[in-house]
């Protein structure tokens, strides 16, 4: 078509770290993609800045952020110019598969070679596997942009082959019978308005940078079930919802994004494992190619990919990665699917702003973070929402990970300004080991409807309140001032605590409620909160009494964390009430 037959170039004059400098001749782009040829690779780089060469009038000079390793590269290597922004391959075969963070298959180069070595590439996608297309438009039909011209089945899926989102309007010349093809083959054709023909494949680039549009943004509604109770019932999130989920260092933020992964009701995930440690990534993509979806019996991956970043990878490309799968999450999107996307972690990400624009020299705002940090987070978070024209939607849960669980640092504070949760994880909860350790009185917020009223969170997070407060009035004053009235609420939200907010993560039945569960579960939580217990004292004195009664809720806590575990069956789940009417009740088989 129509390709430049004099390819632009330049010469590599200065390198610092990840930013180097490029003097060109030509024209050059603001934000196209440039490859550095170093030896035998080319190692992808952005251009951020053009200036002219005090040394050369003739000549101009970008600075680039490269994405890859610069091992090996020197002054005066080749630049070739792409006059494409950076861009993700968007078509069948996204599902299933992991990438590093510029999208090389990773299954590709283990196959080729067990290292990752600098500027390795491999292609986006599969080339070689054929897809059913079945064609929805015929010759003289006019498409444009984002319409829909056939689609293929990707396992479950209806994966919809869109007109490349940049076309306008054009009409169909030619277009394939119901045919098994790969994704280089060409389906159809179709021409524009300046008679310039364009080849229509299974797969198209897609920059990253400017989001894919909304047909009809609509606001957040419908609750995700997640699985996990505390989100559910007191921080939920919305499909096309965004969360932001701070924690300090081995708060569990990796354990939770995992089960997301799992039991999260969505149809897609699409997740970004961004500067974290290469060993917990391997575990990944280890652990979910055995590990079963529990709705639908099959690899956890059929309805996944992933982007690896890890901390071992530079940096630069950690902000692309971001970028890269809030596109492939906005494409399903598009065709109407239900998509989360995870990232782990935002802080990592937000560190690679730092170092480049510490490195352009930039005025440094709040902890060296760069000025318009809040709004670049903002920005990314925006990309989230849902399509009342599509029915799709794209929730985005980012992992915060601020130094010291430090929560005023510019990151967290710039997440929880943009997000409509926040979910926190507390030191002193991983500390005792309350997991999932999401505080539900700390920062743990969320503007979304969920499963239960808001009246009735309200009531919950009251209550885990006031047993904090007398909690606190035990450790410093002593049990012995406390009424029993107190005691008895105390134990109450010590019970909800345990029975409801903890959740093991690894156990089948207990790790995932459902919505049925969870009605169960709200109803049976609320009786006991108002509930006024009728424990008799006898001749016990107070402090006996309390004893007793801690002992009384005890086996109750044991009896219903047995629940947790084996109530499978409709029937067994309504037994929860039985369970704590008779508690309340003090009847025996309580
Ligand atoms: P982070 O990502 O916040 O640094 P991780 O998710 O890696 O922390 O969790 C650190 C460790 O804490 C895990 O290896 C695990 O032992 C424990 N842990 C975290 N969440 C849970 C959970 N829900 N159930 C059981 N153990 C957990
Ligand atoms: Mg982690």
């Amino acid at each position: 078509m129509n390709e430049k037959v004099n390819k632009r170039t330049g010469k590599l004059i200065n390198i610092q770290d990840s930013l180097v400098q490029v003097r060109f001749f030509d024209e050059v782009i603001m934000g196209e993609t440039a490859e550095i040829l170093v030896e035998e690779k080319s190692l992808q780089g952005e251009v951020l800045q053009i200036k002219s060469d005090p040394k050369n009038p003739e000549a101009g000079i970008v600075e680039m952020q490269v994405f890859e390793d610069l091992t090996g590269a020197k002054i005066g290597d080749e630049v070739v110019f792409t006059g494409q922004p950076l861009s993700v391959l968007l078509g069948p075969g996204l599902l299933t598969s992991v990438w590093d963070g510029l999208q090389n298959s990773l299954y590709y180069l283990s196959k080729t070679d067990p290292y990752l070595r600098p500027g390795m590439k491999a292609p986006a996608l599969d080339e070689e596997i054929k897809w059913d297309f079945t064609p929805t438009v015929k010759p003289g039909d006019t498409v444009k942009g984002g319409d829909v011209i056939g689609s293929v089945p990707e396992g479950n899926f209806e994966h919809k082959i869109l007109v490349p989102f940049a076309m306008g309007t054009c009409t169909i010349e030619s277009i394939i019978e119901k045919k098994a093809v790969n994704i280089t083959q060409t389906v159809a054709v179709a021409v524009d308005n300046q008679h310039i023909k364009h080849e229509l494949k299974l797969a198209f680039r897609q920059p990253v940078k400017t989001p894919i549009p909304f047909k009809e943004r609509s606001i957040p509604q419908e609750p995700i079930s997640t699985g996990t109770r505390v989100i559910d019932l007191l921080a939920p999130v919305a499909y096309g919802g965004t969360v932001g989920n701070p924690g300090p260092f081995g708060a569990g933020k990796t354990v939770l994004q995992h089960t997301l992964c799992k039991y999260a009701l969505a149809d897609i995930i699409v997740m970004a494992a961004c500067g974290e440690r290469a060993g917990e990534a391997v575990e990944v993509f280890k652990d979910f190619a055995e590990l079963k979806d529990p709705s639908t019996g099959q690899s956890l991956m059929n309805r996944m990919c992933i982007f690896g970043n890890t901390s071992s990878m530079p940096v630069a490309a950690r902000e692309a990665s971001v970028f890269i799968a809030l596109t492939v999450g906005e494409y399903y999107r598009y065709q109407g699917y239900n998509v989360i996307m995870l990232a782990d972690s935002t802080s990592r990400w937000a560190q690679a702003l730092r170092e480049r624009s510490g490195r352009q020299g930039d005025i440094p705002g709040p902890e060296a973070f760069p000025m318009d940090i809040p709004d670049q987070i903002k920005g990314m978070y925006q990309r989230a929402g849902s399509d009342a024209a599509t029915g799709g939607s794209l929730t985005f849960i980012g992992t915060v990970s601020p130094a010291g669980g430090n929560f005023q640092e510019p990151v967290t504070q710039a997440t929880m300004d943009s997000t409509g949760g926040f979910w926190g994880l507390s030191q002193d909860r991983a500390d005792a080991k309350k997991y999932p350790a999401i505080d539900p009185l700390a920062y743990t917020t969320s503007q979304y409807n969920g499963f239960i009223s808001k009246s009735d969170r309200e009531k919950i997070l009251h209550t885990l309140q006031e047993t904090n407060s007398i909690d606190q009035t035990i450790s410093t004053i002593g049990l012995k001032k406390v009424p029993i009235d107190k005691y008895i609420l105390y134990q109450k939200g010590t019970t909800i605590d345990f029975c409801v907010l903890q959740q093991d993560g690894f156990h089948d039945v207990e790790a995932c409620s459902r919505p049925d569960r969870l009605e169960v579960i709200n109803d049976a939580v609320q009786t006991l909160i108002d509930s006024e217990i009728q424990f008799a004292q006898g001749e016990r004195d107070d402090d006996d009494f309390k004893q007793h009664i801690k002992s009384k809720f005890d086996l109750f806590r044991q009896n219903w964390k047995d629940w947790n575990y084996n109530a499978v069956k409709e029937k067994q789940i309504a037994q929860l009430k039985e369970k704590v009417d008779n508690f309340i009740l003090q009847k025996k088989d309580s």
